[in-house]
């Protein structure tokens, strides 16, 4: 067979003024339904087998990358080296790109989980690896994760994944680094952060506006767009709360189909850009974005030129 290696995942999108680059950390293959909670599982395979999706699926786990002239900010910032191989490209992929870490000014975390937090700190050394950053994060993802009452009553999975893990990662950014948040604000110049809590505590999507364009970033919204779009009360097996989860994702979902929100996914198929369009009863149907070869689908050449 001819050796290969697939090129790096990295894709820019225009919203407005700002540049938009997706960056994939990688993807984690699972080898069972059971991630999903409250769902049947012949129905589950069957939304995935009629889009052409392994069962059971494949999740990608992508950053944000967000340059506005002024600013260089991570929405999300990879999963270091807790997600096993297949993923933690992130560094590598800021460093084909040119952008050292001491150049991020600010790290927006949609939640305290190790594919989306695990690439502040190096556990090793507890050194930040983004030195210069302000970690954005909503309070009571702080006050979760480092809640001994809540971790006593975790698996022993979740307290080191989540619980221990999660303190390693935001520990060295406390004395100072972090902008701490509990309701619907404007994060950044141009930048909203809107509570969807449910799958975790604090869990926060936000919105990006320029010139008239609007993107949210969803975090964990969705996991697995074929099943949870069809199915918005199907959960995941990582929620704190599932139910809460539910509510949220279908108020999300509600709000990209009014505000017509290019979305933009942590777990969306590389590079993670789709339209969310009204579906049958209850449901919603999933348009992801097509690839445009420009960074801006309107700023291309035209036919007659
Ligand atoms: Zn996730």
């Amino acid at each position: 067979m001819t050796p290969f290696s697939q090129v790096p995942a990295v894709y820019h999108r225009l919203v407005g003024d700002v540049l938009v680059t997706a960056l994939c950390d990688g993807y984690v293959a699972y080898d069972t339904l059971e991630i999903m909670r409250d769902g049947d599982h012949a129905k589950l395979a069957r939304f995935l087998q009629d889009d052409g999706r392994t069962v059971p699926p494949v999740v990608s786990i992508n950053a944000f990358l967000i340059r506005d002239g002024t600013r260089t900010i991570l929405v999300d910032c990879g999963s270091g080296d807790i997600m096993g191989p297949t993923c933690g490209h992130l560094p590598g992929l800021l460093r084909g790109l040119g952008i050292d870490p001491g150049a991020i000014t600010d790290v927006l975390l949609t939640h305290v989980h190790p594919d989306h937090s695990n690439g502040l700190t190096d556990p090793a050394t507890g050194r930040k690896l983004f030195p210069n950053a302000l970690v954005h994060v909503h309070q009571a993802e702080i006050d979760h994760w480092f809640d001994d009452a809540a971790k006593a009553g975790a698996t022993e999975r979740q307290k080191r994944v989540y619980f221990d893990a999660g303190r390693v990662q935001l520990g060295p950014y406390l004395d100072g680094a972090v902008r701490r948040f509990s309701h619907e604000h404007e994060a950044l110049p141009g930048i909203t952060a809107v509570p969807s809590t449910g799958h975790t505590p604090g869990h926060t999507c936000y919105i990006l506006r320029s010139r008239g364009e609007a993107m949210i970033v969803w975090g964990d919204t969705v996991h697995v767009p074929e099943v949870q779009l069809g199915d918005p009360g199907v959960g995941m097996i990582f929620d704190t709360d599932s139910a809460a989860g539910a509510v949220s994702r279908r108020r999300i979902l509600q709000r990209c189909v009014e505000e017509d929100l290019l979305v933009a996914g942590m777990h969306i198929h590389f590079p993670g850009f789709a339209r969310i369009r009204p579906g049958h009863v209850g449901a919603f149907r999933f348009v992801q974005e097509q690839w445009f070869h420009a960074p801006h689908p309107g700023r291309g050449a035209s036919l007659d030129r």
